[in-house]
């Protein structure tokens, strides 16, 4: 393991612990490789992002091809084809009232666009809606706005003050459904602008479950009262809970979906934002000030619009879902195995999703088990993060069977051991 000194700042690093900081060489299906020798099976995808494994060679391919046609273009006003066909197909997957495509370069912007798009629609519309719901223990990502519509917490202190105030609806646990809907409904009495959601799963706050007839029950409590619904897919799209968007298990069409992570199959940074046509021809005019003003200079890079191209067509050419049902498969019975212990509460799995809760004296995202539990995995050749005591597998879908019991069989280990 290298720790050469070095002046990056690394995100959600604390560098003061002064812990090793792996440096890898190189990458192939779930492996990650140094130049020493060493790999790490990468149990969590690199931040949830490789779905197929590491260096598709459909997706690498597609890279070095558009690599050598068109690097970059401007996207205002001009147009170039892997975004156009790119576009084409997310809209004939997504449900047919999904017709516009809004491309940024990560889940946090993919967000920011969301809450432009239902503010700008509210304003063209001449409706007074600015407030935005969302559900107790969110994350949607890092920039200011998608920071205020998480939960707020110790990663996002110092940032209090710039944050601007949301509805929270408490979260779904179980048995305490009807408590969450009747919030929702009472909320959208009060005309907010739109419901943001991450469907069925709460990923960084903590792989918090919850069914799919209560996702449903929220969206058409949205539709009554007029609210728009966003799906914040940035996590759970591209078959992570079993089907390739969360909102397909409960038969929901949000009026805005994000979209980003497994895009590009996790090979390059890319995002897009789908909305209704009602959102797109309020900005509709001959009149410039009602354009929709957003943009940054990667918009819709060529290159990542290659990637995402080919991750669409390893959709349609592979067996993805069998990839997908066969790692659940695995996933559950490692779970059944430990769901017994001692140490272990609430085993939950979604899709290609495993997550359970190591009872420890202190939880939450600051608990003093997760750095243990993370050098632990990551001495033994896995790379796990666990969320406080919250530890999840979420692999991509080419790992193996043998792979899957080293990663179950250490986290069976530091249960015994930490
Ligand atoms: N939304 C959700 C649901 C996420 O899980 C994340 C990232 N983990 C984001 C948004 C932000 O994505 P990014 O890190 O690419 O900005």
């Amino acid at each position: 393991m290298t720790t050469t000194p070095s002046p990056v700042w690394h995100p959600f690093t604390q560098h003061g612990l002064g812990e090793p900081i792996p440096r890898i060489e190189r990458a192939s299906g779930a492996r990650l490789y140094d130049a020493h020798g060493n790999s790490w099976i990468d149990a969590i995808s690199s931040w949830w992002v490789t779905t197929h494994g590491h260096a598709h060679p459909r997706i690498m391919a597609a890279i070095r091809d558009q690599s050598e046609k068109l690097d970059q273009l401007i996207f205002a006003g001009w147009t170039h084809e892997p975004a156009e066909s790119l576009a084409a197909e997310l809209v004939r997957i997504t449900p047919d009232p999904l017709t516009r495509v809004f491309f940024s370069d990560s889940g946090s912007t993919s967000v920011e666009v969301a809450l432009k798009m239902a503010l700008g629609y509210w304003y063209n519309i001449g409706e007074a809606r600015s407030r935005i719901l969302v559900l107790d223990h969110s994350y949607h990502g890092d920039t200011i706005g998608a920071m205020s519509v998480g939960e707020r917490g110790v990663y996002n202190r110092a940032w209090q003050p710039l944050l601007f105030d949301v509805g929270t609806i408490p979260f779904p646990y179980e048995g305490q459904e009807q408590r969450a809907l009747d919030a929702l409904e009472a909320a959208c009495a009060g005309k907010p602008a739109a419901f943001i959601v991450e469907p069925l799963i709460l990923g960084a706050g903590g792989m918090l479950v919850y069914p799919a007839w209560v996702l449903a029950e929220m969206r058409s409590i949205c539709a009554r009262y007029g609210v728009l619904f966003i799906a914040d897919e940035v996590m759970t799209g591209w078959g992570r809970t079993g089907t390739r968007f969360a909102c397909d298990q409960a038969g929901v069409i949000p009026d805005i979906v994000c979209l980003s992570k497994g895009l590009t199959g996790g090979a390059i940074p890319l995002a897009v934002t789908l909305c209704i046509e009602p959102i797109f021809e309020a900005h509709l005019s001959d009149d410039r000030a009602r354009l929709f003003y957003h943009s940054s200079s990667y918009t819709a890079n060529p290159i990542a619009c290659a990637a995402a191209n080919a991750n669409l067509a390893i959709w349609r050419d592979e067996p993805v879902q069998a990839r997908i049902d066969t790692l659940a498969e695995i996933q559950d019975a490692h779970l059944a195995m430990l769901a017994a212990h001692p140490r272990v509460a609430n085993p939950r799995r979604l899709g290609t999703i495993a997550a359970l809760d190591v009872t420890a004296p202190d939880s939450g995202y600051l608990s003093g088990l997760t750095p243990r539990l993370t050098a632990f995995y990551r001495d033994r050749g896995i790379l796990l993060r666990p969320l406080g005591n919250s530890i999840y597998v979420m692999p991509p879908y080419c790992t193996g069977a043998e792979e899957l019991a080293q990663i179950w069989g250490a986290i069976a280990a530091s249960i015994d051991t930490i």
